[in-house]
Parts: C-alpha cells; sequence; structure tokens
C-alpha cells in the first residue's frame, strides 16, 4: 500500500491516505524492529499485527509464490483449505535433509521464523532467569524425544559409552528416554530427609567410579518433579561431571516458571558441566503439546542437536511459539510468573488448612515451588488397616477425576512398578520407601486464584466424603471433636507452617 500513495490520493483524499498508509508503515516498522532486535517485544502484539507478519513470510514461501510450477516430489502442496489456512499457507515446514536448522531454498519465509523463533525461545529463558544459555533450538517434540535428542547428539562423540548415570525420578518417558536410545540407565536412588526426597550425590559419585567415566555416556539430572522430590542438586552433579569430563543434560521440563530452579541451573554452569537443558513448550508457555526448547550454555552444541536430527521437521510448535511470544511480549512473560510466585503463598496456606482440618499436613519441601504434597494417612485414614487406607486413598483419587480436578494425583508409596527390566519400588514417590500416602497437586503458570478456591472447596468434600467411607464407626466422633478442638489451634500451625515455607524458600533463593 505504501508503493502506492499516489494512485490512492487520485482516489481518496491525501490526508486521509497518509493517515492510512502510516498504519500500515506502523506495522512494518514493528516488523523491522523484531527482525534487529531478535528479543520479545516489550509488550505483547495485538493479533492484527501478528496476522500481517505472518502473511508477510509465508508470501516468501515458493508455495505462495504467483504463478509457482513445482516439479518436484516436496512442493509444499495442500490439499485443504483448512489446513493452508491453519498454517498461515506456510507448508514446507523446517530444515533440510541433514540438519533441521539449515535453511531451505524453497522456503525463505519459515527459515527466517525458524531462526527468530530461536533467539526469541533464547531471550524467553533469559527473562526466566536462565541467564548461562548462549543458544537455544526449538524443536518439533515433546519433552521425551527431545531428551532422547540430546543423547543421541553426545552419542556422537562417546560411541561407546553407553550408560547415562540418573538420579531416580518416577516420570516414565524420562526413563523411556534413556531405554529408546538403546542405552542402559544406572538409577540412582534418592534419599529421604525429613519430608523431602533429595539427590544422593554421593551415590553418583560412587557410580562414576564403579562404571568408570569413559562408559558414562551422561549424567540426565531433572530439575521439575512432584513433590516432595526437590530438584536435582544439578550444582553438584555439574561439578562431578566437570571433574570426570562427563556430559551433562538437565530435564527442565516445567522449570522455566521456578527461579528457584534458574539459579540453581546458573550455578550449576558457573561451577560445573552443563550441555543440554532441555523444556517443553506446552508446560511452560501455554500452548499445545508437540515442542520443546533444548538449549546450551555452549553454542556449538546446539549445532550437534540440529546436525543429527534426520530429515525436514514440522514447523507448527516453532510457529505457536513464535505467535505465542509475540502476543505475549516480556511483559506478559514476566507477569504469568510473578502471579505464579503470588499465588503459592496461597495455595501452600490453603492447601495446609485443608489439610489441618482434616487431621493432615503439609509435607515440608520448600525447594520444590510449583508441586506440593499433602499427607493423605495420618488422620484421614485413622485406624484403618494398610489395605483399607490404600483403598481410600485411591478413592480420593477417583473422587477428584469425577469432579474434574485434573493434574492431582495420589501417591501410595507401597506401590512397585517395572518398567522394561527395571523394578522401581514405591513407584510415584521417586524413593524406594517413603513414609506417607499423599496427594500432590501443583501451582503451575497459568493458575487462577478463583481455581485454587475452586480447588480447596472440592477437596474439602472429598476428605468428608472419604472420613465417612472409610473410618470405622467410632472414630468419626472423635475425629470431629478432634478437629473442633483444635481450631483455635490449627490457625496458629497454618500460619506457623506457611511461615517457615517461605522463609526456608527465600533463604535457600538467596544462598543460592
Ligand atoms: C512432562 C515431563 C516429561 C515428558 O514430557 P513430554 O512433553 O510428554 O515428552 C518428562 N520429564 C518430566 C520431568 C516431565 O515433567
Amino acid at each position: 500500500m505504501d508503493k502506492c500513495e499516489k494512485q490512492l490520493v487520485a482516489l481518496v483524499k491525501d490526508t486521509y491516505i497518509r493517515q492510512g498508509v502510516e498504519s500500515i508503515q506502523s506495522r512494518g516498522n514493528l516488523l523491522k524492529a523484531l527482525l534487529s532486535d531478535r528479543h520479545l517485544p516489550l509488550h505483547g502484539y495485538e493479533d492484527s499485527t501478528i496476522e500481517y507478519f505472518m502473511q508477510q513470510f509465508s508470501m516468501m514461501d515458493s508455495n505462495n509464490f504467483l504463478g509457482n510450477v513445482g516439479f518436484g516430489e516436496r512442493e509444499g502442496r495442500v490439499f485443504s483449505s483448512l489446513v493452508a489456512r491453519r498454517h498461515y499457507y506456510l507448508s514446507h515446514g523446517i530444515g533440510r535433509s541433514g540438519d533441521i536448522a539449515e535453511q531451505q531454498p524453497k522456503a525463505a519465509g519459515s527459515s527466517v521464523i525458524y531462526k527468530l523463533t530461536n533467539c526469541l525461545a533464547l531471550h524467553a529463558m533469559h527473562i526466566s532467569g536462565f541467564t548461562g544459555m548462549e543458544k537455544a533450538l526449538v524443536v518439533p517434540m515433546a519433552t521425551g524425544m527431545s531428551v532422547t535428542l540430546s543423547l543421541l547428539a553426545l552419542r556422537q562423540g562417546r560411541p561407546l559409552a553407553k550408560y547415562v548415570l540418573w538420579p531416580r525420578i518416577d516420570q516414565k518417558s524420562c526413563l523411556k528416554a534413556i531405554l529408546t536410545c538403546g542405552l542402559t540407565p544406572v538409577i540412582i536412588e534418592n534419599v529421604i530427609n525429613g519430608d523431602e526426597i533429595v539427590t544422593n550425590v554421593e551415590s553418583v559419585q560412587h557410580a562414576v567410579k564403579e562404571y568408570g567415566a569413559d562408559n558414562i555416556l551422561c549424567i540426565l539430572t531433572t530439575t521439575s518433579c512432584f513433590a516432595p522430590r526437590r530438584p536435582d542438586k544439578v550444582d553438584a552433579v555439574a561439578s562431578i561431571c566437570k571433574e570426570h569430563e562427563i556430559p551433562h543434560v538437565i530435564n527442565n521440563a516445567y522449570g522455566l516458571q521456578c527461579p528457584l530452579i534458574a539459579k540453581l541451573v546458573n550455578r550449576a554452569i558457573t561451577v560445573g558441566r552443563v550441555d543440554y537443558i532441555v523444556q517443553s513448550l506446552d508446560k511452560n508457555f501455554l500452548m499445545p503439546v508437540g515442542g520443546a526448547i533444548i538449549a546450551s550454555p555452549t553454542a556449538a552444541l546446539i549445532k550437534q542437536i540440529s546436525k543429527v536430527y534426520p530429515g525436514r521437521a514440522s514447523s507448527t510448535p516453532i510457529v505457536d511459539l513464535f505467535i505465542t511470544l509475540l502476543s505475549m511480549g516480556e511483559t506478559s512473560w514476566r507477569a504469568l510468573q510473578a502471579e505464579r510466585l503470588r499465588l503459592l503463598p496461597i495455595f501452600i496456606d490453603g492447601l495446609n488448612q485443608v489439610a489441618m482440618e482434616f487431621g493432615e499436613r503439609v509435607l515440608i519441601s520448600p525447594c520444590n515451588s510449583i508441586s506440593v504434597g499433602i499427607t493423605l494417612s495420618q488422620s484421614l485414614l485413622k485406624n484403618n488397616t494398610a489395605e483399607n487406607s490404600q483403598k481410600a486413598a485411591q478413592y480420593i483419587g477417583s473422587m477428584l477425576f469425577k469432579r474434574s480436578v485434573s493434574g492431582s494425583r495420589v501417591i501410595v508409596p507401597t506401590a512397585s512398578s517395572k518398567i522394561g527390566s527395571h523394578e522401581f519400588p514405591g513407584w510415584g514417590s521417586n524413593v524406594s520407601g517413603y513414609h506417607s500416602v499423599y496427594m500432590t497437586a501443583a501451582c503451575a503458570i497459568g493458575l487462577k486464584e478463583h481455581e485454587i478456591h475452586t480447588f480447596f472447596i472440592k477437596l474439602r468434600k472429598i476428605f468428608s466424603a472419604v472420613r465417612k467411607s472409610y473410618v470405622l464407626p467410632g472414630d468419626v466422633e472423635t475425629i470431629l471433636v478432634d478437629s473442633q478442638h483444635d481450631a483455635g489451634e490449627d490457625d496458629e500451625k497454618v500460619s506457623v507452617i506457611s511461615d517457615i515455607w517461605v522463609d526456608m524458600y527465600n533463604r535457600k533463593a538467596k544462598n543460592l
């Protein structure tokens, strides 16, 4: 339109036209700024601006050239107009056969979007406090497969090393990420410290000696996990990795939302060795499942990742992140994280209050600022047989599900599970021999305050129902009398516990 000003003025009054043309130019200026800054805009862009960008980029791809005729087998042809529109008419994907980060001759627009998105992802990580990252690559695979890709990239340099030392985390995809590569996990059992489940650093050290540094492909640690497991001591592990020249991959699935994890990871980079750090797109950025960011403090290692990827790849998760980050801007990205931290004490306090009303308590694991656990054993299931308390716990799980509370998990640490050829006693609790049956719930990014209150209402109803169904007749009265009697004291305990928690959290954050 700015090229047509003369002709436009012949049709409509020039002052009007100038204003209209300026409006188009101002969007062009935003695009120019994005191309030169390669950062999240301070404030998110409107949908219309983003759609304008998408249109410009997609017109740079050969499938949208006017009069283009394609005689290859990969010409970006799309049958359904719904599909074409869903992808903003982009259809070439990303990468070339030998490298996912390679520019595509047929798709300049898609290639630009990919480069920009990688820059935006890195900036988003820096904003969340992960300042030690030098480069990031957005890949169209979820977290587990992205961990697999990282291991395969490391394997190029250590073809004979077949062990992966893995501080236990009870999430099947983490283990499968190792097994799928044909590698052998060496499971490092965690230790229980009070309520917390903690990385056994001595065991890691011992395993390095036992298996031999040269035979170990890498140590795979995990930061974001269910309470009361705490983020792995990635700094201590990084030091071991540096000393023995063993690569270190950090599974940071939903850890971008936690400043404590950011500090831990930064410290790991400073004091030791970190090769790759993998984070989920859907868990951190409020978008559909399908992608992950693989970042590294060493730019050359990212090149390794893009080179092992066989073939081209879908650009959908990349475009989704591109749009999401432009739409969020730095301000909303920061605000979402700040809001989560504001809700955290409300969440812990409230959960503890509900727990105390039923004679239960919050598990103290202040290093985990995302997931919180509460016991389901001491009083709620009092005077019951082991079998009954297991049934009651399962009943709570099914009630949560029926009442549309998703994501909250009930853990009966006596259950055991076999995955591949590996036996996991206490499966779900990340450790063998945990002292309580408990449930977990997460205060994750994007959670709304009203949802927290609805959750508490549902939880109270469920706990009351459980008490009626599973406590032996004589006990109901005693417990009710007890809880009434303790009401005043409970209030005091509630505030004390949350104070201890917040205090511990702040102290740990400061010490890092
Ligand atoms: C979610 C999650 C995974 C698996 O992620 P996908 O995106 O489903 O592949 C692996 N590890 C941890 C710690 C997770 O939270």
